[in-house]
């Protein structure tokens, strides 16, 4: 049987594995997808290898840590720095990223955009960071600390802490950081989420599964919005294609994934 898992701090929320399985027990895969609680991200290459792993998702605050693991890193994540999916080929630890290419599929409902706040400064805003660039949406990061800001400082990002912050609208806000994840903390100060949700068009929470205080602000300026269940989705799409080496198109993985969020 082969064994996946995702580690994380905390982890007991994350839907991977009823996802992944979902998909194992509708195609007869001899597979099974666990949760791994981890504090220390610099044990997570020896658990993988000691658990026998044919690959892992790593989410909140491993991400750069699993990145730094790997023997060897693909695709967008060699310039993102942050890995979420990884695999083993040949005994070789493989990352890949593929938070990004989920997120971009999750904002086409929001029609174009032209530029983005993305509040936080941690893996998965490097990868939004990237791919909305890509994709010819000009990112602004904003974090209540100088620490994490200077991945995107050498990558050329306009980058600010609440401090420096010099307001001016965005077609869209994302929330990126673990407030609201696991307490009831927004993101910004009040006062300065405010501001930014009257000017913008849309907002997005990559959190999933709950209102968050952020969400519940976007809902109070009553515009267009999603929480991170589309993100979800298409970046697992994207992870079990990745798991079993492309065997089920994306096509059949989508239906059987999305099924699973009502079990
Ligand atoms: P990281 O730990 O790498 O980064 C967390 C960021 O959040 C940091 O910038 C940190 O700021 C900031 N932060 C944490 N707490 C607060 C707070 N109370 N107020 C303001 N800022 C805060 O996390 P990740 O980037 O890996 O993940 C972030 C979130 O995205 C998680 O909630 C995760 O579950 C979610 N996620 C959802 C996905 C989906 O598919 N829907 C996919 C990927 C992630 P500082 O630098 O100052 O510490």
């Amino acid at each position: 049987m082969k064994l996946f898992t995702i580690f994380g701090d905390p982890v007991s929320h994350s839907r991977s594995p009823l996802m992944h399985n979902s998909v194992f027990k509708r195609y007869n895969i001899d597979a099974c997808y666990t949760r791994t609680h981890l504090d220390d991200g610099s044990l997570l290459r020896d658990i993988f290898f000691a658990k026998a792993l044919s690959g892992a998702n790593v989410t909140v605050p491993h991400k750069e840590a699993a990145y730094a693991l790997c023997d060897e890193v693909r695709g967008i994540a060699k310039h993102i720095g942050a890995v979420n999916t990884l695999i083993l080929e040949e005994g070789q630890l493989i990352g890949y990223n593929t938070d990004a290419d989920g997120f971009i599929a999750a904002l086409q409902s929001f029609g174009s955009l032209n530029n983005a706040l993305i509040i936080g400064a941690g893996g998965t805003a490097r990868a939004l960071a990237t791919v909305l660039r890509q994709n010819s949406i000009t990112p602004t990061i904003l974090n209540r600390s100088e620490n994490r800001l200077g991945y995107f400082k050498e990558n050329d990002f306009l980058s600010y802490t609440w401090e420096t912050f010099p307001l001016t609208s965005y077609d869209v806000i994302i929330n990126t950081t673990s407030a609201g994840l696991s307490d009831e903390e927004l993101p910004l100060p009040s006062s300065l989420l405010t501001e930014l949700l009257s000017g913008a068009k849309c907002a997005v929470d990559v959190i999933y599964g709950k209102t968050t205080p952020f969400l519940r602000e976007v809902k109070k300026a009553n515009i267009p919005h999603k929480d991170g269940s589309d993100m979800l989705l298409e970046q697992g799409i994207l992870a079990n294609h990745l798991f079993m080496g492309g065997e089920i198109s994306l096509d059949l993985l989508r239906p059987v994934m999305h099924q699973s969020f009502f079990l």
